[in-house]
């Protein structure tokens, strides 16, 4: 049962307040909360912290950056004008394109007016007198409202190992996730890659088409297996077009939000030749393909998967010259998929190059990053441009980097120390009237599908308390718990290896526990739907706000 609100009075005026709900972000799940709750008359605005909108297409321009969801599955859909008028170009939109695209949708809609941009929050405070957030931006401005909406992104808050010397470094550095906006020229450059995550598989081959000498510091190699990227014909264009309805079904009715038809068979049910077979046209097809349409077995059962890694095994020896840098590229500690796969164009083959030479740091660790370059236990190489492709503290970094102060001063950052609670992903216990679209918990899979239902959640939500003139919302412990627990139940069923940022592992000190929710977007779907019918229960809702 719903508890009673810790508010002693129960509200501000309006006039008080910047906005009744502030989001935080201008991505793809920013953009579309604030075009909803404009859409249904609330007063709201948002702050985001770069110059423009795009979030992770906005911060993410490194050359190489794209989709590995097809474009036509990760856009938007709630408007059949935004999808007859955008064209997209290729079957993984690059970076370049999609941030055109939010682009393009955030001036259809008309809502740049209700965006500020160049605004970082660093600390959001819950003042439980009034039941309102304090947002205090870095340079100290002070922004007031009833809701906060945190569409702060699942991978933006940039990761630099604390490898000594960095800072001594004199040539030229970069994060894939901070790219500049000036194009970085790689022509006769001697170039380093740190990390070999799906970010740095998307740039190598692109650095390497033009770069002097390119050297790859790997320290986990990863599945990596082909896009298939290719241009949109003509044709297939007008079969997207006119199949747009049956494309969103088919995502909204997955287990993760993708295109691709799960297979019903189960590995062993074939012969080699057979399973081989099927390995080979999988090898083909685009993006997750591989993933999703394989056996339905892959990804629970540990011979299933590892016949699967053979495969893609073999194709990494059929692909590299040298047989040792192939074995290199193989991963030996975890099985395809258990990792986040990279899609990859090109990979392999940048490591026949010449030019381009791959360090094992397990063979010769990092010692120090130098003033010329990196020095491993080899010896040091010096370079132009050293780029950092080592991720980032996902999915609770965005939120735990701010200083959030919810009720009885207790700090998010805190209390996610020992392990992240959340309500259904959207709320935190003690965190009342602050909501995140796309944190810890959200669902496995395409992020736009994913957090499109957790907005057009919180956005039933905030309607409800504002048509009940209700101002405290707050999740139930009783109901944080549930349903934690129930995220920590569901991903016990796949294969997840331990050394994967999905656990936080690639943190040090953050708590390993699966951070995504693994219990498949359409029953999470259907079981969000019903929310607003059941009043929705696991919140508790607050005084009425006094006229
Ligand atoms: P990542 O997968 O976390 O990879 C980081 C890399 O840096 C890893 O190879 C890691 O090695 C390495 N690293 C970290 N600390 C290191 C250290 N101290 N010394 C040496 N190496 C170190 O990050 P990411 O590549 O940016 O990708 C993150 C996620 O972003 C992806 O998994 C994907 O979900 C998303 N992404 C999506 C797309 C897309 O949709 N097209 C494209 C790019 C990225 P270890 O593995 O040994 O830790």
């Amino acid at each position: 049962m719903p508890t009673e609100p810790n508010v002693s009075q129960p509200g501000v005026e309006a006039a008080a307040l910047d906005a009744e709900v502030i989001i935080i972000g201008a991505g793809v799940t920013g953009v579309y909360q604030l075009h909803l709750l404009r859409e249904a008359g609330v007063d709201v605005r948002l702050v985001e912290a770069g110059t423009n909108v795009g979030g992770t297409w906005y911060w993410n321009r490194y050359p190489g950056a794209r989709f590995d969801s097809e474009s036509y599955s990760y856009g938007y859909f709630f408007s059949p004008e935004l999808l007859a008028e955008w064209n997209w170009s290729e079957h993984f939109a690059g970076q370049a394109e999609t941030e055109a695209y939010v682009n393009f949708v955030v001036d259809k809609l008309a809502l740049r007016d209700l965006m500020q941009f160049g605004v970082r929050i660093r600390s959001a405070v819950f003042d439980e007198t009034a039941a309102t957030w304090k947002l205090t931006t870095e340079d100290g401005t002070q922004l007031r409202s009833r809701f906060v909406v945190a569409a702060t992104g699942v991978l933006s808050a940039p990761y630099w190992p604390s490898i000594p010397g960095r800072e001594r470094y004199q040539g030229q550095a970069c994060h894939t996730g901070l790219w500049p906006k000036e194009p970085i020229d790689f022509e006769g450059k001697r170039v380093a890659v740190i990390g070999t995550g799906a970010s740095a598989v998307q740039l190598i081959p692109e650095v390497a088409k033009t770069v002097g000498e390119l050297v790859v510091y790997q320290r986990t190699p990863n599945w990596n297996s082909p896009l298939n990227n290719g241009p949109i014909t003509d044709d297939e264009q007008a079969e997207i077009k006119a199949t747009y309805d049956q494309i969103y079904e088919s995502c909204m009715n997955s287990f993760a939000g993708f295109l691709h038809k799960a297979s019903r068979k189960y590995a062993f049910e074939e012969s080699k030749d057979e399973r081989w077979e099927l390995y080979e046209k999988l090898y083909r097809q685009k993006g997750f393909a591989k993933l999703i349409s394989n056996y339905r077995d892959m990804m629970t059962n540990e011979e299933a998967n590892a016949d699967f890694s053979e495969f893609i095994a073999e194709k990494i020896r059929s692909r590299v010259n040298d047989p040792a840098v192939a074995e290199k590229l193989i991963p030996s500690d975890h099985g395809f998929g258990m990792r986040r796969p990279p899609m990859e164009t090109f990979y392999f083959e940048a490591f026949n190059q010449p030019n381009v030479h791959l360090v094992d740091l397990n063979e010769t660790p990092i010692v120090t990053i130098t003033e010329a370059g990196i020095e491993t236990s080899d010896g040091e190489r010096t370079f132009d441009l050293i780029i950092w492709g080592t991720g980032f503290d996902g999915f609770t970094g965005a939120l735990t980097r701010m200083d959030v102060v919810g009720e009885s001063g207790r700090l998010l950052r805190d209390q996610w120390a020992g392990g992240v609670v959340t309500y259904l992903g959207a709320m935190a216990p003690g965190f009342p009237n602050f909501f995140i679209a796309g944190g810890p918990h959200v669902i496995a899979g395409n992020i736009p599908r994913a957090t499109e239902i957790m907005v057009d959640y919180i956005t039933g939500v905030l309607l409800h308390a504002r048509d009940n003139a209700l101002s405290y919302v707050a999740p139930d412990e009783d109901a944080c718990a549930q349903w934690t627990a129930e995220v920590h139940e569901a991903a016990t069923v796949a294969l997840i290896a331990e050394n994967s940022w999905f656990r936080g592992a690639n943190i040090p000190g953050k708590p390993n526990e699966y951070l995504l929710y693994a219990g498949s977007l359409v029953n999470f779907r259907q079981r969000m739907a019903g929310m607003g019918e059941q009043g929705y229960p696991g919140i508790t809702f607050g005084t009425p706000v006094k006229a």
